[in-house]
Formats: structure tokens, sequence, C-alpha cells
């Protein structure tokens, strides 16, 4: 051995000591190190397991809370996640959209212009002949007439001239009884005046005649059909105005071929056409034409 080679000496045995003494003390630091780092996982792994506690607990409320989490979890031989189906969350169904079908528009509201009510009431008082002439058809002594409305009302004059040469040409009015033809003028010498007129006038014109505002008459050369009576008739007629209009004129012209008043024959009958039909039927049926025979 050399002068270099170490020699023990009361110094490294010193040396030796403090060597194994921090060799120790290291071995100590690791020992608590390591049980620390037990305790912090033993704590974690509490935490953990009443983490999954908790969850369970929260998954099954109505389960027995006081029973312990290790109970819980051995109870549990599923995951959580694969829970029984009545646990199981509803599946999310897409949201719908809810679709409603449109209504149909409503139609469009108009106001519909009422019908003009014609007048037949507001007097003027002035009489105005329709112009213009009709021929006579057939055969027989020939009757002029014209036709007269008051001023003011709503009828059309010839409208209504025309109507009244219908009802007088009629086969089944006067002219094949009396053998004479009607023929319309605006002539001031016709031989009839047939006289459209608000129930006013209609009254001044037929007296000395009553009327009262609702019937119609004749008078010497006049036949004064009562307007209001021209527009809506009577209940006898109801829904017959034409036919009632034919009744009107025809009994009218009539007085004026010199005929009277008659009453219903029989019940059920045809009532005559010179019956005062406007004041009642007494049984019979509306008839408006002389030629039939009310038997
Ligand atoms: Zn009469």
């Amino acid at each position: 051995m050399s002068s270099v080679n170490r020699v023990m000496t009361a110094r490294d045995g010193y040396r030796g000591s403090r060597h194994h003494a921090r060799a120790r003390r290291r071995q100590a630091r690791r020992r608590r190190r390591r049980a620390k780092f037990r305790v912090k996982l033993v704590k974690w792994s509490g935490a953990a397991a009443l983490g999954v506690v908790a969850t369970v607990m929260l998954v099954q409320p109505e389960g027995d809370g006081r029973a312990s989490a290790a109970a819980s979890l051995r109870d549990r031989s599923v995951p959580i996640a694969a829970s029984t189906p009545e646990h199981q969350p509803a599946p999310v169904k897409p949201r719908q959209t809810l679709i409603t079908a449109k209504r149909p528009a409503p139609p469009k509201l108009v106001r519909q212009p009422e019908p003009a009510r014609p007048n037949v009431v507001r007097t003027t008082g002035r009489l105005a002949v329709v112009p213009g002439s009709t021929p006579a058809r057939g055969t027989g002594r020939t009757l002029t007439y014209r036709v007269e409305t008051e001023s003011g009302m709503s009828f059309s004059g010839p409208a209504l001239a025309a109507t009244i040469h219908g009802i007088l040409t009629d086969p089944r009015g006067w002219q094949p009884i009396e053998a004479v033809r009607f023929e319309r003028t605006d002539r001031p010498d016709a031989d009839l005046r047939i006289i459209i007129a608000t129930p006013q006038l209609t009254d001044r014109l037929c007296s000395p005649l009553i009327t009262g505002g609702e019937l119609s008459c004749r008078v010497h050369d006049r036949v004064v059909l009562n307007a209001k009576r021209w527009a809506y008739a009577v209940p006898a007629y109801a829904g017959q105005l034409t036919a009632y209009r034919s009744y009107l004129v025809n009994h009218e012209v009539g007085h004026a071929l010199g005929f009277g008043h008659s009453q219903c024959g029989a019940p059920g009958a045809p009532a005559p056409v010179m019956m005062q039909q406007t004041k009642g039927l007494q049984g019979c049926r509306p008839n408006p034409w002389p030629s039939v025979n009310p038997t």
C-alpha cells in the first residue's frame, strides 16, 4: 500500500458516520413521503367512493339512503350507466314542428247594397203618360187606352205599359169574351186611362168611392191601380204577384166593360174575376182571368 493509499483515520471514521446518518435521514424522508402519499391515496379513494355513492343516490333517490356507499356499490353488479330500463332517461324525442293547417281565408265581407224599396207611397200628385203605342191584335171593336203613372215612383213606365198590354190581350182575358181588342195609345182621347198611382193619389182619383189607401177602383174613364197593391199584392196571392197584377187589371177593366161585383160560388172553386179578391177569397181559389168558369 502506497503512501497515497487512503488510510482509515479518525477523520475518515467521522466522515463515515456522517454518511450513514444522511442515508438514514433520506430513508426516513422517503418513508414519510410514502406514508403521506398513502394517506392522500386513502383520502382520494374515499372521496371518489363518496362521489360514486352520491351519484347512485341521485340516480335512485327512492333507494335506502342509509345504505352505505359500499353496499350500494356491492348491490350494483352492473355499471350505473347500464341501470334498469325504468331508470333510464326517456329518449329525447326530436323536436316536433307543429304545422297548423292554414284556415281557408274567410270570404271577403262585402256589404251588398240593399235592394231599393220601390217608392209606391210618396206622392207627387202629378201624372205622366207613358209615351208610345201598341197596336191591337185580334178581331172585335177596338178599345183604346193610355197608361199614366204618378211621377216620382220607382216603376218603369214602358215596363208597366208592356205588362198591362200583355194582360189585356191575353187569350184568357176579356178580348174573346167581349169581342174587343185593346190598343195602347198615348193620345189624350183614349177611351180609358189606366193609372198607377200612390195610395194617396188613388184615393183622390177614386173619389167618391172609398179606397182607403188600400184598394183600387174604376171611376168614369179612369182605371186607377193602387201602386201599393201593384208592388206587394195581398196575402191571398202570396208569392203570386204576376197573377195578382193580372187580377187587378182584369177586375177594374171589367168594371169599365160594364161588369159589377160577384161572389165566390163554392168553397174551393176559382174566384170570379169580378169578385173583390183584394178583400178576401171567401173560400175560393185565386183566379185572375175572366175566361175561367167560376162554377
Ligand atoms: Zn171592383
